[in-house]
């Protein structure tokens, strides 16, 4: 016999499940009083107060034990309509004022912000319209300021560009609008327009918090999201980033978004809408009707979800897991040669590459896979390709030569190679991008600043050496 294990034998002697508690007329573990209403992790029963107060105390603990913020300071909360961020906004309110002495009051100023992301969702004009109404009202009536911007001004020039609406919004169609629905139609598999949109949607966040001069920004995304995202940030070559994906703080950006809701699993965040009567917006997403397969990230929050429900201590094994990963804070005051080193979307260093890099593996796997028996035969004579580019020394601006590679025609292909400036996530994803031209026009000048810095640099080394 070669093996005794299989799936079933596993399922039942090495990961059995938590019994099931009836908690009909169960007593609150906690006070033990009154009856219970809810119940966490299959096994204990809360009353409303203690499981609210058990909320509060992790939701103030979460800010309070990273010492993010200081006393007064002006924090945006982005804010999707949704029942995380919706949660979040009122977790926020009563901590404000906070009447009971015995509690320490939160000492910040709120302003709300939200993306409307319906164009690229393919929302009609009257569906944007009901969101952001939506959005609007629900600010107003727990008295909060509420700036409103569209999607398509992360692709824009410079931040005066920008539309930006305060306690009011109108779904007005935008110079960068056609821009945006061509880039995100160009993009081939769902994995890359989901992981693109991250990228742009922390792009345009930052813009705005800078130009409203806010330097924190709390984001939404529960624990079940973050734990989703922890799998498909692995899944996508992204392990080393994880610290900033998923954890407390990421100031990539220059701007600090701190994640408050990152310790409530799904089935907390539906008790504490219930107790604190959030109503929330349905939100489509980039995979909604589409099946638990269509994307990395589709694939891996489902697992989650699923597994998290008959494992409760899925998402805390996770997360205690990533909490363990730390990577290199960035410092934001660096030379022109340390920025060069970091990915040009997501702002994280970039892995320096060798003949033996991860890319490389995966080119030569993505060729052999894409070219079949055949096709290999002629490609192993040919050289792999790499992302160094020759310099023709003798090229000036004068440069007349034709039909050969000169300065020029370098130039543009520079201009248009976005490897040398990605991470290894971010490179995946761009190569799903068939049309990266149609990319924010300052993502393209920085990537010939960049090479022309590159260039320099090494004709020094050479008159050096
Ligand atoms: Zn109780
Ligand atoms: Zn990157």
């Amino acid at each position: 016999m070669m093996c005794s294990i299989n799936e079933e034998n596993l399922a039942a002697e090495t990961m059995a499940t938590t019994p099931k508690l009836s908690f009909k007329d169960a007593e609150c573990r906690r006070c033990q009083v009154l009856k219970a209403q809810v119940l966490l992790r299959k096994t204990d029963p809360y009353c409303r107060d203690c499981f609210m107060k058990y909320a509060v105390h992790k939701f103030r603990s979460t800010i309070g034990k990273a010492h993010a913020l200081k006393h007064n300071e002006h924090v945006l909360l982005a804010y999707s309509g949704g029942l995380s961020s919706g949660s979040m906004v009122q977790l926020v309110k009563q901590g404000l004022d906070s009447s009971d002495t015995n509690k320490m009051k939160m000492v910040f100023k709120p302003t709300l912000l939200h993306i409307d992301e319906g164009l690229i969702l393919n929302l009609s004009k009257d569906e944007r319209k009901a969101t952001t109404d939506f959005v609007l009202e629900h600010a107003k009536k727990n008295g909060f300021n509420i700036y409103i911007c569209s999607l398509e001004y992360s692709l824009a020039l410079s931040l005066n560009d920008v539309k930006l609406e305060m306690n009011s919004y109108q779904v007005e169609p935008s110079v960068y609008e056609s821009q945006l629905e061509r880039l995100f139609a160009s993009v081939k598999s769902l994995t890359a327009k989901e992981d693109l949109l991250i990228r742009l949607k922390q792009r345009l966040i930052a813009l705005l918090a800078t130009r409203l001069n806010h330097a924190k920004v709390f984001l939404g995304p529960n624990a079940t999201r973050l734990a989703g995202q922890l799998l498909s940030a692995f899944g996508q070559g992204r392990g080393a980033h994880i610290a900033q994906e998923i954890g407390f703080t990421d100031s990539r950006t220059g701007t600090v978004f701190l994640r408050p809701m990152r310790e409530f699993v799904d089935k907390e965040v539906a008790y504490l809408a219930h107790f604190l009567y959030v109503d929330s917006v349905c939100l489509p997403t980039l995979s909604s009707k589409l099946s638990s397969t269509a994307s990395i990230g589709r694939l891996t929050e489902d697992f989650v979800v699923t597994l998290q429900s008959n494992f409760p201590a899925t998402i805390s094994t996770l997360f205690r897991i990533s909490d363990k990963l730390k990577s290199n804070t960035v410092d934001r005051n660096l030379s022109d040669y340390e920025r060069d080193s970091l990915c040009l979307l997501c702002l994280s260093a970039i892995e320096e590459s060798s003949v033996c890099s991860a890319s490389t593996a995966r080119h030569i796997s993505q060729t052999i896979s894409r070219s079949g028996p055949d096709g290999l035969r002629n490609h192993t004579s040919q050289t792999i390709h790499t992302t160094q580019h020759k310099n023709s020394a003798s090229c000036n601006s004068n440069c007349i030569s034709q039909g050969k590679e000169c300065c020029k025609t370098i130039d543009y292909q520079i201009k248009n190679d976005w490897s040398t400036v990605l991470c290894y996530g971010c490179r995946n994803t761009m190569d799903d991008v068939k049309e990266p031209e149609l990319m924010p026009i300052n993502y393209l000048e920085e990537i010939g600043l960049r090479s022309r810095r590159q260039l320099m640099r090494q004709s020094v080394e050479q008159f050096l050496l």
